[in-house]
């Protein structure tokens, strides 16, 4: 197939160990980029508001140099880690104009509480980030010992610090990993997301969500309600808060575990997996369903079996949502359903299935027919 040379983009992540000066260092860095996305949203908030105009990321980026000479501060944080701020600025903006021309409700991009952004990135590695066997170095906060339980291969391209519950982590995005091609099986399947279960396969096969997370969605809304009770400001509370946070993390940690083992064994039996992109804007509208979609983290999961997919040489497939729980998968008659009808009862041809089940061999047919006419690229007719 050609996989030879194939290589793949690849994130690693080690636990760091900062002694405590390191700690508040690097805590100091991540404070000064959420001041500055703030600074800089109220700059754009305040230039749209009284005089009509739009900043872009050039504009803001060239007044860093005055910024730091007014405020020497940001001068000890690496230029390049106050840029990736800003690039993140105008993203959350370009999507506010995005909803804003599709005249969707589109909220005002805010401000990123203290809780919502706990990482920041060198977007270069080797310029201002290193690493140097198990100690990470960095330009302005010195050297950091970290965790080094495997390799790292393919050729660093970014550095990015992240606080969690339980300390910091480094995450290290390598370019050109040679990719470890799995023996190819001949098989291919799909998988659509279920309702009932977390997914389902073209065979009519599900693979169901872990309990888990619902057993811990009692413990952590006990920790929630700890939080609640007790004094703002106290130690109490303080104490509760870091409760609540690992409780999170231990939760997050284990779906992300059930994802990876998911998408590996999917990568070990077929060659190749399509999978229907979701319509955001009618799920959401349900809020029943929005809830599951996050629980099953369903997007996490297709990012990691595609990063997975491609550093075994096999293949991922996105195919466009045409009407694929509505048609049949037996005749290709319409038959309207909504969400709430599960099952799938064909009166042209008398084709009886679960609405997953029906839904994934439309799926798989699609990503066959996309296959077998290469040129006509992605959109599926309906
Ligand atoms: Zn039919």
């Amino acid at each position: 197939m050609g996989m030879e040379a194939q290589r793949a983009r690849k994130t690693y992540k080690y636990p760091l160990y900062p002694t405590p000066t390191q700690a508040q260092a690097v805590e100091t860095v991540l404070w000064r980029c959420r001041t500055l996305y703030h600074v800089a949203l109220e700059e754009r908030k305040t230039a749209r508001e009284r005089c009509g105009v739009s900043l872009n990321y050039y504009h803001q980026a060239n007044e860093l140099p005055d910024l730091k000479a007014a405020c020497p501060d940001y001068g000890e944080v690496h230029s390049q880690v106050l840029q990736v701020v800003l690039r993140r600025l105008e993203k959350t903006f370009q999507a506010f104009f995005r909803r804003m021309q599709r005249a969707e409700k589109a909220g005002f991009p805010r401000f990123k509480g203290g809780n919502r952004s706990r990482s920041f990135t060198y977007p270069h590695y080797g310029n201002g980030a290193t690493l140097d066997g198990g100690i990470l170095t960095l330009s302005k906060s010195g050297r950091i010992a970290r965790k080094a339980h495997r390799p790292i291969e393919g050729t660093p391209k970014t550095v990015t610090l992240r606080q969690e519950a339980d300390g910091w982590y480094v995450a290290i995005s390598c370019a050109d990993v040679p990719v470890h091609p799995l023996p190819c099986t001949g098989q291919e399947t799909d998988i659509d997301m279920g309702r009932a279960s977390f997914a389902t396969l073209a065979n009519g096969q599900p693979i169901y969500n872990p309990s888990y997370y619902r057993k811990a969605e009692a413990y952590l809304r006990r920790c929630a309600r700890r939080v609640a009770r007790r004094k703002k400001g106290s130690h109490r509370r303080a104490k509760a808060v870091k409760l609540l946070a690992k409780a999170h993390q231990h939760i997050a940690n284990q779906r992300r575990d059930f994802h990876h083992r998911q998408a590996a064994q999917l990568v070990r039996v077929y060659d190749s997996i399509a999978y229907e992109a979701l319509q955001t804007a009618t799920m959401v509208r349900n809020h029943q369903l929005a809830k599951r979609i996050q629980e099953a983290g369903w997007s996490q999961c297709l990012t990691i079996l595609t990063f997975k997919a491609a550093s075994a040489g096999k293949r991922v497939e996105v195919v466009s949502p045409a009407y694929t729980s509505q048609r049949c998968s037996g005749c290709g008659a319409m038959v309207h359903k909504g969400l709430s009808v599960r099952w799938h009862a064909c009166q042209e041809c008398g084709t009886s299935l679960h609405r997953d089940h029906n839904a994934a061999l439309n799926i798989l047919r699609l990503a066959q027919q996309l296959r077998s006419r290469p040129g006509e690229g992605r959109q599926a007719s309906t």
